[in-house]
């Protein structure tokens, strides 16, 4: 290409372009320092200043009650699947224990990692309906005993979102926001944890948001290494070990980008219009499907087949030439996936639609 493309890339995802400049021009001399910002201590005054900066524009972007502390992480999502089993799990009342709502290949992942340190309980599962559904909330089996329930807020693979935060009779909620953090407003008081990665909504991959609320601190396993322990990391500012700091510099700029939007509400607009755009597209095709319930539909990753499948290589060959690149569905499930975070305009949704249209005339 001699061009920027349209990447409709799970994650990592695009970047804004602002975003993307803004480090190339900073890139061998950040705030006159003859270096980059990469190339300096993590305790020296400049990085924190930045680092302290970059926490207080999340709190605001967020409306992050003095409750939670936010904890800037490596290891990912996947690391947390382990590191909240064992920071939160020793609260359940006869031991150990977790419920878990799976409603997809990510909650599933939880759910698995979970058992290798306590009782993992699955409350409800939509497996059966192939994770293109979230289970009617009737047939949850909360326990009374667990120490948490874990959901998924958005399942990347499958494109199945909560529309709202779940009712679970008042348990404790930790929330998997991995690919919908910052998309749309979220009462951060309704969960004890939430946590995701920044490789989709923010920034790069190489940074994990964790935000715990205070209290659920200091009640972590034995066996927790001290990098995952949130009560060790709140301590030290998340700096236990050297923090990726290119990776928080990059988020910093993409939470100064998002401020510039109009903040959360205002980027949460502009999803639900992308998203209506291209579902209200799929739907009027003959050639194209969504399969999950409508009223579950993600904001986020817009799953779709070819009713005829024998044009899936042409299309995703026609679509990437196109310039509309990285469309194809992940292989556990296969069809194609567009994903549409923050940083997509509305202009490749609608480039997109186009592209889609003039194939399905042509097929
Ligand atoms: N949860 C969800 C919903 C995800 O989409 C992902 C990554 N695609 C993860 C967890 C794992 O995150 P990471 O790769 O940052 O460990």
């Amino acid at each position: 290409f001699d061009r920027r493309i349209f990447n409709f890339a799970a994650g990592p995802a695009t970047v804004p372009e602002e975003v993307l400049k803004q480090a190339a021009a900073e890139m061998l001399n950040w705030q006159g320092l003859g270096a980059s910002v990469m190339e300096i201590s993590h305790r020296g005054k400049e990085f924190m200043a930045l680092y302290e900066e970059t926490l207080r524009d999340l709190r605001t972007l967020m409306s992050i009650p003095e409750t939670h502390e936010i904890l800037l992480l490596q290891g990912g999502g996947i690391g947390q699947n382990a590191a909240i089993p064992m920071n939160l799990m020793p609260l359940g009342k006869n031991g150990p224990k977790a419920d878990f709502l799976v409603t997809g290949i990510w909650s599933e992942k939880s759910f698995k990692e979970a058992q290798k340190y306590g009782v993992a309980h699955q409350a409800a599962s939509s497996a059966a309906e192939k994770f293109n559904t979230i289970p009617a909330r009737s047939s949850w089996q909360l326990s009374d005993d667990a120490a948490y329930v874990h959901y998924c807020a958005n399942e990347t693979i499958g494109g199945v979102e909560f529309p709202d935060i779940p009712d679970v009779d008042g348990k404790l909620l930790v929330a998997d926001i991995s690919s919908n953090i910052l998309t749309k407003e979220m009462d951060i008081s309704q969960c004890g944890v939430w946590f995701g990665g920044a490789q989709k909504n923010i920034g790069p991959s190489g940074v994990t948001i964790v935000i715990v609320r205070k209290d659920l601190m200091g009640h972590s396993m034995k066996i927790t290494p001290s990098i995952w322990d949130w009560s060790l990391q709140a301590a030290t500012q998340s700096m236990h070990n050297t923090p990726p700091t290119f990776a928080i510099y990059m988020a910093g700029l993409g939470f100064k980008w998002l401020l510039k939007q109009g903040g959360v509400k205002a980027i949460a607009q502009r999803n639900q219009e992308k998203a209506n755009l291209l579902y209200d597209f799929l739907d009027q095709s003959s050639l194209y499907e969504n399969r999950v319930t409508k009223a579950y539909r993600s904001r986020m990753n817009v799953t779709f087949f070819l009713k005829d499948e024998n044009f899936n290589a042409e299309f995703l060959a026609q679509s990437h030439a196109a310039g509309l690149v990285a469309l194809r569905g992940h292989k556990a499930a296969g069809g194609m996936r567009a994903s549409i975070y923050n940083a997509m305009p509305l202009a490749g949704v609608q480039v997109l639609i186009e592209f889609m249209r003039d194939f399905e005339r042509r097929a």
